[in-house]
């Protein structure tokens, strides 16, 4: 190529960005933006808030015209599977995805990189999933994502229960693994809770019962927020360990990054969240 064309194609960044409603909460550009600094690639990282009949539409629009890649949050995680030509094992067995992007053939490729961040963040927190009890509250793309990463990990069960019964259901019925239960009554608190509703980012904390956490929990919140959410303020309340999902944004932005750019960024001095009690 000529040293012109070299220059100018170095001068176009790379396209990539965030598709999701609502999106004022997203630190998706800012992690993406200290990557490309770090790995010294030229982006533009867009943030794209899409009522849900403009999703498929502004997608495909942003990849046509060149994008790279879309991170994918609530509530289209599911549609985002759906619209893809092709996609990865992890998204497949969740049913859902949180990462697209376009091949060099122009084809789409729809990743589930969330339970990887989830279990990066979770060792990185001493964690041991193997054999733990794990109590998930909620059933969207999220809760499908690190369910399944755990299944992976050999955790001993995971019980789910969602504000909508039914959703629960259809995603306990479509992992079709006798180590997931709906809502099972249990006498002793989980070695691990988690928060995969969007409740935080109303203020509210969804509904779980009191014996849930102890002081043998580890209270995680996939929302991260300046100040401890309702869910990890009720969780401390009775003795748990808490912490929220900035650290599984993090690896989970990595992970994205690696599958647009080829680049695994360095993570550690981003990862420790503000909550961790
Ligand atoms: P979805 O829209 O797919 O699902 C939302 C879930 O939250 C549903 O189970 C819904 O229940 C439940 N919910 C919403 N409001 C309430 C409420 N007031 N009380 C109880 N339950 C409620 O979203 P996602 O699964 O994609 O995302 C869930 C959350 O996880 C989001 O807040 C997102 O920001 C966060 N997240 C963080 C990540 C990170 O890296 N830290 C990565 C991925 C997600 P119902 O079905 O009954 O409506």
């Amino acid at each position: 190529m000529d040293p012109q064309r070299r220059l100018k194609n170095e001068m176009v960044p790379v396209r990539c960005g965030i598709v999701g409603y609502p999106l004022a909460h997203t630190r998706s550009p800012e992690l993406h933006r200290a990557f490309a600094a770090q790995a010294g690639i030229h982006i533009a990282y867009v943030v794209l808030p899409v009522k849900a009949a403009e999703f498929d539409s502004v997608v495909h629009k942003f990849f046509e015209g060149g994008g790279r890649g879309l991170n994918v949050t609530l509530p289209y995680k599911e549609r985002a599977l759906a619209l893809a030509d092709a996609a990865g094992a992890a998204a497949v067995r969740a049913g859902a995805a949180n990462v697209l992007t376009r091949l060099e053939d122009g084809r789409i490729r729809a990743d589930n990189v969330d339970g990887e961040g989830f279990l990066c963040d979770l060792a990185r927190l001493g964690f041991a999933v193997r054999g733990a009890r794990v109590c998930v509250l909620g059933a969207g793309g999220a809760a499908a994502g690190v369910v399944c990463a755990m299944l992976e990990a050999d955790v001993a069960e995971v019980s789910i229960r969602n504000r909508h019964a039914q959703r629960a259901q259809t995603l306990a019925a479509r992992l079709d693994d006798p180590r997931v239960r709906i809502a099972a009554s249990q006498s002793a608190a989980f070695d691990l809770l988690v928060n995969a509703t969007s409740a935080s980012l109303t203020g509210t904390c969804p509904d779980f019962p009191e014996s849930a956490a102890g002081p043998e929990t580890l209270a995680y919140d996939l929302v991260y927020a300046a100040e401890p959410t309702p869910f990890m303020q009720r969780a401390a309340e009775r003795g748990a360990r808490t912490c929220d999902g900035w650290g599984m944004l993090v690896a989970q932005a990595a992970a994205s990054f690696y599958l647009w750019h080829g680049i695994r960024p360095v993570t550690q001095s981003l990862c420790r969240p503000p909550n961790q009690g």
